[in-house]
């Protein structure tokens, strides 16, 4: 194939990645004939595409852009570290000043005795190695046969082998892709708005956790090593659990020597309005946390698996064991500095509380939703809303699924300035934590005018 030899129009980009670029989650015949547009520049919650056309990115990246995009603080940070040392491996014997850093104070930040923090290159790479330590700690205890993993339908845990299999989004089990099938098993979806018929939230929940208990009781809980849980489940359409369920799964699983895995790959680092949501919004303490994503705000990729003294107490009882599991790229110094200098904008900047203040209004104006006639329910909490929409208010009945309002609602959106995200027929958002009460408006204003133009 051509490479040009002089700077690219925006048309030549736009070529190339359409003959060369496979995306992620692609649907072959829409990209086939349109591709993608190409993004230039970025600051704050704004877009620039190649074009010069601003919008508004109210999906926040891909639920990550949490101090906003173009920071020059952030890209000194990272030439800093580049120039003073651009990597050094940790495996077992060296370590980086950025790397110990980061995990003493993700030590200080993650609820009750999660002090031990291991570096992935992402959130899939961070709930592939949690689900291979429950495996190490149940052995380590002396209880191999507790293989088994517990999780949700609708949960999204990510794109490897192992962390898709864990999660369980229906449109994204294709035929042609292959899954592991034995040993995860799936619970229904704690979605309060599609409970069965005259339900209400907390007849669902007694429902939800019965169900946990029938499916242990059936599997035998001395073969179940692991429940996973995202506290809010983020891509599966903003799934708010009713109050009380983390909390009733969490004690159901420290009764069975269950290790509890938190996936706060989205909402850790703000986006809730605290460090982590497990114990803050939800008071679960779980084992085990998943994040990745708001840790450096999409600077840099990184991501880390959090866990338990008890858990790393356990794996390294025997003192002659070898934790065989890492990347080349875990701890990477200039990953772990961008995420310590986001940490440290965070904190100065008080953009937890900014989520928690902003959040409300924008819960609020979101909520506000709920008047126009095809929107079934908005919700979601602070930085993290979903509005899904419906073809009756009353039964709660799917709009038929070729009409792709979604990604109808989203377009006309983006042709207005603003970018939400489609799912189906649901649109999610989940911007910056350092969204202003105007923003709250503009988008509330834009989002509703295309709801009707699409209605
Ligand atoms: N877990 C959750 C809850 C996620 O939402 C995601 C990504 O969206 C992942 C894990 C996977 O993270 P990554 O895309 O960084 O591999």
């Amino acid at each position: 194939a051509d490479f040009p030899r002089n700077s690219p129009s925006p048309q030549d980009v736009q070529a190339m990645d359409k003959a060369h670029h496979l995306h992620p989650w692609t649907n072959f015949g829409p990209f086939e004939e349109k591709g993608a547009l190409v993004m230039s520049r970025g600051e704050g919650c704004w877009l620039w595409d190649a074009g010069g056309r601003r919008y508004f990115d109210a999906i926040g990246g891909m639920w990550c852009t949490n101090i906003g995009l173009g920071r020059r603080e952030m890209a000194e940070a990272i030439a800093d570290q580049v120039t003073r040392l651009a990597f050094s491996n940790t495996f077992v014997d060296t370590t980086n000043e950025p790397a110990a850093l980061l995990a003493a104070k993700l030590a200080s930040l993650a609820p009750g005795d999660l002090n031990r923090v291991h570096f992935t290159t992402s959130g899939s790479t961070a709930v592939d190695t949690a689900y291979r330590m429950v495996h190490y700690y149940q052995t380590a205890m002396g209880r191999p046969e507790k293989t088994q993993m517990i999780a949700r339908d609708y949960s999204y845990h990510g794109s490897t082998y192992i962390s898709q299999s864990v999660g369980k989004r229906p449109g994204d089990r294709v035929p042609f892709f292959r899954y592991q099938e034995t040993g995860i098993h799936h619970l229904t979806a704690p979605n309060p708005y599609r409970a069965p018929e005259g339900m209400d939230e907390a007849a669902f929940c007694d429902w939800l956790v019965a169900e946990f208990e029938a499916k242990l009781a059936q599997i035998g809980p001395e073969k179940v090593g692991g429940f996973f849980a995202e506290p809010i489940q983020a891509s599966g359409g903003v799934i708010v659990p009713p109050e009380g369920y983390l909390q009733r799964m969490a004690a159901i699983c420290r009764q069975h020597d269950i290790l509890f895995v938190a996936d706060e790959v989205v909402t850790a680092f703000g986006r809730l309005g605290h460090w982590f949501a497990s114990e803050a919004e939800f008071g679960i303490q779980p084992d085990m946390i998943t994040c990745a994503k708001g840790l450096t705000s999409g600077y840099l990729p990184l991501g880390a698996l959090i866990f338990s003294d008890r858990i790393w107490q356990a794996m390294a009882a025997d003192g002659a064991r070898w934790f065989t599991s890492g990347c080349t790229y875990s701890g990477h110094p200039v990953a772990c500095a961008a995420a310590l200098k986001n940490i440290e904008i965070i904190e100065r900047e008080d953009l937890l509380g900014n989520a928690t203040r902003v959040g409300a209004l924008f819960e609020a104006r979101m909520k506000a939703l709920e008047a126009l006639p095809m929107v079934g329910q908005v919700r979601g909490r602070k930085l993290m809303i979903c509005v899904e929409n419906v073809a009756d208010k009353a039964t709660r009945a799917l709009l038929p699924e070729d009409l792709d309002v979604g990604t109808r609602i989203a377009d006309t959106c983006e042709a207005m300035g603003l970018m939400v995200r489609p799912l189906g027929h649901l649109n999610v958002m989940s911007p910056p934590l350092t969204l202003t009460a105007e923003d709250v408006g503009m988008v509330g204003d834009t989002l509703e005018r295309a709801i009707r133009q699409v209605a």
